[in-house]
């Protein structure tokens, strides 16, 4: 069995278990302060009957996760200013004492998928959540993209729909893709939360052209194999086939596969694991790093 952590900037969710079709009942935690956060979530563990070889945490970020680095471990320079610099793993470790994978939620996610959801069939994939922020994660061959830090994806800068002067809601960027297509984003922009914003109305045409530029950047970088996009924001179905038009549209018929030219309503799809991405994804982060 092995514990898994879905650190969010709203709450935490935790699970035990080894994958989708034996996997405990998900608990939640609100997101409070560090200390009673993590406390909530050592004693659902030291209460669970199985013991555990293994614990993965799939966080919001930015964060820490070079094992080589000092602040491995870490939650970083987060605009939650009562998250900034947290060590996640240290209390974790200390309280268990079992090998403690770690990266962010939607790396995390992005592995999920490919084991158990919508990206089995590949090798290579994007997974991108749009709800209060947006992130992004790829896998490579099984493995998770980080570098210098990780990848940032929602902060990734996008051309404006023609006329459009939303200053944008990006603390740090103003209109970077955060800035224009999360739910916040989409509140302060048109004066109603987005779920309560018509099917029919302007705004998902608006939010299809950004998400649409988001995903047609990540094609020519990365050239990934499937695209999956998830989060509140995608519970807007009629987001898909304008996202998918757009793309084809933007791409001009250049990147020249049939996957994206004929088949594209089965390259840019939901989640096969729905609201269970993020915690089997910690769950995996733990097996991986009991290896
Ligand atoms: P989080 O990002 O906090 O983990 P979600 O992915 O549910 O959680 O994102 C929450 C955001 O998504 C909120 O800003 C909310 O307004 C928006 N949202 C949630 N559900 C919907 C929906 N059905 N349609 C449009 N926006 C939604
Ligand atoms: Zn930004």
């Amino acid at each position: 069995m092995y514990g898994g952590i879905e650190a969010g900037g709203t709450k935490f969710v935790c699970a035990v278990g080894t994958g989708p079709d034996d996997l405990s009942e998900m608990v939640r935690f609100p997101t409070t302060t560090p200390e009673e956060t993590i406390g909530k979530v050592i004693a659902y563990f030291k209460n669970q009957p199985h013991s555990l070889k293994g614990i993965g945490i799939a966080s919001f970020g930015p964060i820490d996760p070079n094992p080589s680095s000092e602040s491995f471990g870490y939650i970083t320079s987060t605009p939650k200013l009562l998250w900034q610099q947290t060590d996640l793993v240290g209390p974790i470790k200390k309280a268990f004492d079992v090998p403690v994978g770690f990266d962010t939620d939607v790396n995390g996610a992005a592995l999920s998928e490919v084991r158990w959801g919508a990206a089995q069939d590949v090798a290579s994939s994007v997974y991108f959540t749009v709800g209060t922020g947006i992130g992004g994660g790829a896998v490579v061959n099984g493995k998770t993209i980080n570098g210098l830090l990780h990848p940032e994806m929602g902060h990734m800068r996008i051309p404006r729909v023609e006329g459009d002067d939303f200053k944008g809601h990006c603390p740090f960027h103003g209109p970077c893709l955060e800035g224009m297509a999360t739910g916040p984003a989409l509140k302060a922009r048109w004066g109603m939360p987005a779920e309560t914003l018509p099917e029919d109305h302007i705004a998902w045409d608006y939010e299809a052209h950004y998400l649409a530029m988001a995903v047609v950047n990540t094609i020519l970088v990365l050239s990934p194999e499937r695209i999956i996009m998830g989060g509140g924001v995608m519970d807007q179905k009629q987001l898909f086939p304008k996202i998918r038009a757009r793309v084809q549209k933007a791409l001009n018929g250049y990147v020249d596969s049939e996957v994206i030219t004929k088949n594209i309503n089965r390259y840019i799809v939901p989640p096969g694991l729905g609201n269970r991405a993020g915690v089997l994804g910690a769950i995996l982060l733990g097996e991986l790093a009991a290896g």
